[in-house]
């Protein structure tokens, strides 16, 4: 077996917990002497820097969501001065001001080398063509993932997001091995791969890593079969620093979480406590090795699970499952709660479905009501009589209610007619 940092990928558990403790005390530690949010918040909760000792007593701390991240902007959470700052990257901040995180010399030394494990856990070699279709920009994702293919020895070919015919050109030119985009992205590149009448058996594509948004199954099925390629799923947050926080393995069962960087907690989002190994909750993270914004107990809204159990591949870091949602993404209708990825996993079991959809929430009167377009594959749409679409309608219907739990509007709409993305795709529209 092959790894990356095979000391840390394959640590005992005690030996993980102890590594944990006392990164974890030196973090508490540093940070409280170097960002006033941070002391008063520790003053505030009646805590001195030196009361955490053990990893079990993290539990003791605050915690941080993203409004303590926007209260402080833009340098309030920075632990270093500001020269000794050497990147800077930010979140998108669709929704308020962006968050950016600042990294010392050493933060990007340390992001690298988890970029570099991570893909190499995904298969990875010195010998691949990795071909960046992310976003460069003020995004972590391109130039994380850049970082870490770069190390490895592989040839980095950093495309960025858009230009979707220019990438497919790419693809074929260069013979790229590995494609590093959003789930979402990859779809739509191989479209336009068929779209230009290029067959996936003339590309060389063996692997995609696909993060920043969630990939259910059967969208990992379509994207699989489209480009002929195995696709694995990764992931990160800007708060963490940005991709490279964890990973899947060639086993597919479960995201490697690099812990001895990020350490994972799963808590009651309700009542905050923390849960039983194995429960699904909100996931909370603390950077153990940061310099620039060291982050504690950070609440990301994102629904998993942890699993402690060594892994078949041989690494004994804790496995992540698959993320359900985020708690600002769960919908609530007529009583039943559900995420989007429900809804996909439900529509793309249909062979006549194609993997672009979007939900729609409105109100008639007082009640909330979902509708969700969907487009049916090219094929099945120019071969379609009226009845097909009706009856296609009624089975994914019934199909929603039995797993689901709710009746939801379907209607089909024509192929391309639902808008692509070259990032995160955009699932929800609220028109309430
Ligand atoms: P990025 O630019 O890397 O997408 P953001 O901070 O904008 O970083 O977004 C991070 C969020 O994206 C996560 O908290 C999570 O909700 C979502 N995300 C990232 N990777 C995945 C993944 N593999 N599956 C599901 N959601 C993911
Ligand atoms: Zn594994």
């Amino acid at each position: 077996m092959e790894f990356w940092d095979e000391k840390m990928e394959t640590m005992s558990r005690d030996e993980m917990t102890a590594f944990q403790g006392e990164r974890l005390r030196e973090t508490v530690k540093y940070t409280y002497d170097n960002t006033d949010f941070y002391r008063q918040k520790l003053n505030d909760a009646g805590i001195a820097p030196g009361d955490i000792r053990s990893l079990e007593e993290i539990t003791r701390l605050p915690f941080m969501t993203k409004s303590d991240l926007r209260d402080n902007y833009p340098y309030g959470l920075c632990a270093i001065p500001r020269e000794d700052v050497i990147r800077v990257h930010a979140s998108s901040g669709t929704t308020g001001k962006p968050t950016p995180v600042f990294y010392s010399k050493r933060d990007l030394e340390n992001w690298g080398h988890c970029m570099a494990r991570t893909f190499y856990t995904a298969g990875v070699r010195k010998t691949d063509v990795c071909q960046i279709a992310l976003g460069y920009s003020l995004f972590t994702g391109a130039f994380g993932h850049h970082m870490g293919a770069e190390r490895i020895g592989a040839m980095v070919i950093p495309t960025s997001s858009g230009h979707t015919e220019r990438q497919v050109m790419v693809i074929r030119d260069f013979k790229t091995t590995v494609l590093h985009c959003t789930p979402t992205y990859a779809i739509t590149i191989a479209e336009k791969m068929m779209e230009m009448g290029v067959h996936r058996s003339e590309v060389s594509l063996r692997l995609g890593i696909h993060g920043a948004e969630p990939m259910t199954e059967e969208l990992r099925k379509e994207v699989e079969e489209k480009l002929g390629s195995v696709a694995i799923r990764d992931f990160g947050l800007t708060e963490m620093g940005g991709p490279g926080v964890a990973i899947e393995c060639l086993e597919k069962d479960g995201y490697h979480v690099n812990e001895d960087f990020y350490f994972p907690e799963i808590i009651d989002p309700e009542t905050l406590t923390p849960l039983p190994e194995g429960e699904t909750g909100e996931l909370v993270f603390t950077t153990l090795q940061k310099e620039g914004v060291p982050i504690i107990r950070y609440r990301t809204r994102d629904i998993t699970h942890l699993n402690r159990t060594p892994c078949v591949c041989g690494r004994t870091l804790i496995r992540m499952g698959e993320i359900k949602g985020r708690t600002d993404d769960m919908m609530i209708i007529g009583g039943v709660n559900f995420f989007p990825s429900q809804l996909e996993s439900v529509l793309l079991d249909f062979e006549e479905v194609a993997p672009h959809y979007l939900i729609r929430l409105s109100k008639k009167g007082r009640l909330d009501k979902v509708s969700v377009d969907v487009e049916t594959t090219p094929s099945y749409w120019a071969n379609r009589q009226d009845e097909d679409i009706k009856s296609l309608s009624e089975r994914v219907q019934n199909r929603i209610k039995d797993i689901i739990g709710f009746t939801i509007d379907i209607r089909f709409v024509e192929p391309m007619t639902i808008a692509r993305s070259e990032g995160k795709a955009k699932r929800v529209l609220d028109e309430r």
